[in-house]
């Protein structure tokens, strides 16, 4: 049964070096045998908490989540490293694929709280993408020798989201050059889609790696054009795999296909619409719609009368950004989803928002099911 809420985790990131000098103090405790986080209000003069201190916050607030990984200091016992984050969450996606389930994780939180970190990690800490990769190609493997009457086959996509925008990273960016907008269509049997987006088959880890880094690089260097693209665009990298099985004593063929769905969220800090004081008001444009659509949707798809009669009200707003009519499936349909709720250690205000947003998360419930098809 493919039926099941969404996973909900959070993470917490250690403190960097801006954060260490101006003295900030760590506002999270995690208990590891409850997954609970508490957010504890701050008491120093930090001046990134000071609107917290003017709304005098008084109660510390608690959240618990289908798991709490602590980041925050490599000297502790129950320290996350990326390995870890990939063993509790990405094998069991991974496994999910294998059984024909599309999956999607995506990584939500304030820009600098460790979304791309965790989704991308570094040369030397890998993140979940990396590793998905690796598993993926590993398992392919040893599949392919003990049972060689199913056939694997891989195809990769990249794209990124930015001002209601589709951009395949997998295109190379010509200097000089208008970039190039993809358009989405719909069709009844795969739903939404990016037309014309660049889709590469891949026979081996090293080369989806390097498409993986190819598109990484396409988003930074139109960000460094555009200043700080990276921070207001959704990047969606997506593995398709099809395992081809063919039964030698019935002599038919059934095909699975899974996609893996791995998705690195623009800053949560873009989505706040209702608190467009001046400064925001004057950069109008960089409030991010596809963010604001992906909290109406996850509201009404957490709102428990969701689904529940055919009221009026009931309709979940996917097409009224780019970002939620692309991820339909994965936030209220046909997948299994989770998603990582990373957020800072010193900032009261945005990580009370991204931990409620998560906990509304957590009542989302999908409706996976297994894809399967008998083809000859
Ligand atoms: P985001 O993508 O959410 O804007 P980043 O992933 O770029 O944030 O993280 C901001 C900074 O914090 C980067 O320098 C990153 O290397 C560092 N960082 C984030 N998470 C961790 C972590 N768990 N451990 C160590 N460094 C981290
Ligand atoms: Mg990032």
């Amino acid at each position: 049964d493919g039926g099941g809420n969404v996973k909900v985790v959070v993470r917490v990131r250690a403190f960097l070096p801006r954060e260490i000098e101006r003295g900030a103090q760590c506002l999270i405790s995690m208990d590891p045998i409850m997954q609970s986080t508490t957010l504890h209000v701050p008491n120093d003069s930090d001046p990134a908490n000071s609107k917290a201190r003017t709304r005098k916050v008084v109660e510390e607030k608690n959240f618990t989540f289908d798991n709490s990984f602590w980041s925050h200091d490599k000297g502790d016992r129950h320290y996350a490293h990326q390995e870890d984050v990939y063993n509790v969450l990405g094998e069991e996606f991974l496994d999910h694929n294998f059984e024909g389930y599309h999956t999607c994780i995506f990584a939500y939180g304030q820009t600098g709280s460790g979304k791309s970190y965790t989704m991308m990690g570094t040369p030397d800490q890998p993140g979940l993408i990396p590793r998905t990769c690796e598993d993926l190609f590993q398992r392919i493997e040893s599949a392919q020798q003990e049972t060689p009457n199913i056939s694997y086959h891989v195809r990769a996509s990249y794209f990124e989201v930015y001002n209601e925008h589709v951009r395949d990273l997998l295109v190379p960016v010509v200097p000089n050059q208008a970039p190039y907008y993809l358009k989405i269509r719909e069709s009844p049997a795969e739903g939404p889609y990016v037309k014309d987006l660049t889709e590469v088959p891949v026979r081996s880890l090293n080369e989806i790696l390097r498409y993986m880094k190819m598109g990484d690089s396409s988003r930074t260097t139109a960000s460094t054009k555009m200043n700080d693209t990276s921070s207001r665009s959704h990047a969606v990298f997506t593995i398709m795999l099809k395992q081809i099985h063919h039964d030698m004593d019935t002599d038919e063929t059934t095909e699975r296909s899974s996609r893996i769905r791995l998705v690195d969220l623009a800053g949560s800090e873009r989505a706040k619409s209702t608190e467009a004081t001046g400064a925001r008001l004057r950069e109008g444009s960089n409030i991010n719609k596809s963010l604001t659509t992906l909290g109406r949707v996850i509201a009404a798809l957490a709102d428990p009368k969701h689904g529940r009669g055919k009221r009026k009200g009931d309709i979940v707003p996917y097409r009224d950004s780019i970002l939620t009519w692309l991820l339909k499936d994965s936030l209220g349909g046909n997948s299994k989803t989770a998603m990582i709720a990373c957020i800072a250690p010193s900032d009261y205000e945005e990580t009370l928002s991204t931990l409620r947003y998560a906990d509304q998360a957590k009542r989302i419930r999908t409706r996976a099911v297994v894809n399967q098809d008998q083809i000859s």
